[in-house]
This record gives C-alpha cells, sequence and structure tokens, in this order.
C-alpha cells in the first residue's frame, strides 16, 4: 500500500493516514493511565501505538504526563516523528524513540518508553536482566543495553533527535525490550496490549531479580532458558488479554470515552 508520504495537506505537515476507531484511541489514552497505575511511568514517560491502517503512521500523546491523557491529546505521527496536525499541541522530546523503532520493526505495532525505577539498575552495572518467572518470558531471549555516550559521547541522555533513535533501535534489535544507560528502558510488542504487559512485567521482573540477587547472595540463579522463553511468551501474548482487561477496567472512571 504505497502511500505518498511526502504529500503534505498544510505547511509542510504529512498527511494523516485516516481516521482511526474512538474506541482505539480511547485505548491508547487508557494504556498512558494504565502504565502510570502500575508504576511504570510517572510524570514522564510514553506509550505509541502503530496506525492500524497506516504503517507509515503511529499514534502517540502530545507532551503531557501520563495519567492525564484522554482521547483528544492523541496526535498522530510519520515515522520521522513530525506530527501530522498538532494544532499547537506539544510534541515529547523523545518520540523518536517510537518513530525509529517502528521503521525497523515491521512486527511492533506499540512501544512504550519509561524510566520505571527498578529496571535502571541493571543498565548501570554489568547484570544482564533475566527472565525470573514466566510473565516475564520476553526477557529470555535477553536485554541489551543501549548506552548513548558511545556514539554521541556526553549528551542529555535523551533521545531527542531521529538519529539518536536509529542508534536505539539499532540496540533494540529483533529484541523486545532494550535498557537505556542512566535513562529507563523501551518495551515492543505486536499488540498495544502487548507492549503494556511487556512494560509492566519488565518492571515487577527487575524487582523479582534485585530480590534473587539478594537472596542467593552469589548462588546460580535459575532464570527461564531461551526455549522456556519462548514457550512461556507464546501463552503470554494470549494471556495478556486477560491482564488488560483488568487494567482497563480499573482506569475506565477516570475519564469518559
Ligand atoms: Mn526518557
Amino acid at each position: 500500500m504505497a502511500r505518498p508520504s511526502k504529500k503534505s495537506t498544510s505547511a509542510g505537515a504529512p498527511r494523516s493516514g485516516g481516521k482511526v476507531a474512538s474506541q482505539r484511541v480511547a485505548d491508547l489514552a487508557a494504556a498512558s493511565r494504565i502504565l502510570a497505575a502500575q508504576g511504570v511511568v510517572d510524570g514522564f514517560g510514553h506509550v505509541s501505538m502503530r496506525h492500524p491502517a497506516a504503517p507509515d503512521r503511529y499514534l502517540m500523546a502530545r507532551s503531557l504526563a501520563p495519567a492525564l491523557v484522554t482521547p483528544k491529546d492523541i496526535l498522530e505521527y510519520d515515522l520521522d516523528s513530525n506530527p501530522c496536525d498538532a494544532a499547537g499541541r506539544g510534541s515529547f522530546l523523545e518520540r523518536f524513540i517510537h518513530g525509529e523503532i517502528y521503521k525497523t520493526r515491521a512486527d511492533v505495532m506499540a512501544v512504550v518508553h519509561s524510566h520505571s525505577p527498578s529496571v535502571i539498575p541493571f543498565g548501570l552495572v554489568d547484570v544482564p536482566m533475566r527472565a525470573m518467572f514466566h510473565n516475564a518470558a520476553f526477557l529470555a531471549a535477553g536485554v541489551p543495553v543501549f548506552d548513548i555516550r558511545e556514539k554521541f559521547g556526553a549528551t542529555d541522555l535523551l533521545v531527542s533527535d531521529g538519529a539518536k533513535g536509529v542508534a536505539l533501535a539499532e540496540i533494540v534489535g529483533q529484541h523486545d525490550v532494550a535498557l537505556m544507560r542512566a535513562h529507563g528502558s523501551v518495551a515492543c510488542g505486536p499488540s498495544l496490549e502487548a507492549a503494556v504487559f511487556r512494560a509492566v512485567y519488565t518492571e515487577v521482573n527487575a524487582r523479582v531479580q534485585h530480590w534473587t540477587i539478594a537472596l542467593g547472595d552469589g548462588a546460580p540463579i535459575s532464570a527461564l532458558d531461551l526455549d522456556e522463553g519462548r514457550l512461556a511468551d507464546a501463552v503470554n501474548l494470549t494471556a495478556a488479554t486477560r491482564a488488560w482487561n483488568l487494567w482497563r477496567t480499573m482506569v475506565r472512571g477516570q475519564v469518559k470515552w
């Protein structure tokens, strides 16, 4: 489906990929609130969803604390992270994380970026994150660490342009989760529900791994191996719906949609 992505509607802005069902836009707003309620994001962090009908577009909230997002705050972007119709609404500085991952990963339909605190230590020391339990099976394939210093020297740590987004997407590669040194992490999924599930369980897994390391006091850790991870993740991708239904219901009263 060749789309004239260079064609503009006004002032050089990319054209829209088309209207998205209001229920799906509401689900994306709900995802922001779910991630806040689950302690994955706070005043910062964001979740995006690829446009269901236009793979070269994605949807994400305007620059706003995730717990405050409503459907009217959702903007559409091209994969260079230019807004289609910002109408004066500000964009997240780090939206390039999302656009550049969508460019390199046709299978990724949603991305979460957070600074969830239990995860951060694993980007600071040479202790890899591993899958401590079946809900975090997606981590068994390995969790790479993006060190922005390697290509960009001393920075403010933010992925605030396309070049930094490309460098991060290279490190993410075919993984579902990557850490960002001294910053946070990204979680990807084949659906909005799966990406939210993975962001939540990356944070939970980090806590469990901290406890396990402390309890084991140097003993080997019997984490999921690659095969167990693959088998358990296939189940999780269907079971994630149950968690999503719970979390979606819990935030339903926060805003009308
Ligand atoms: Mn960030």
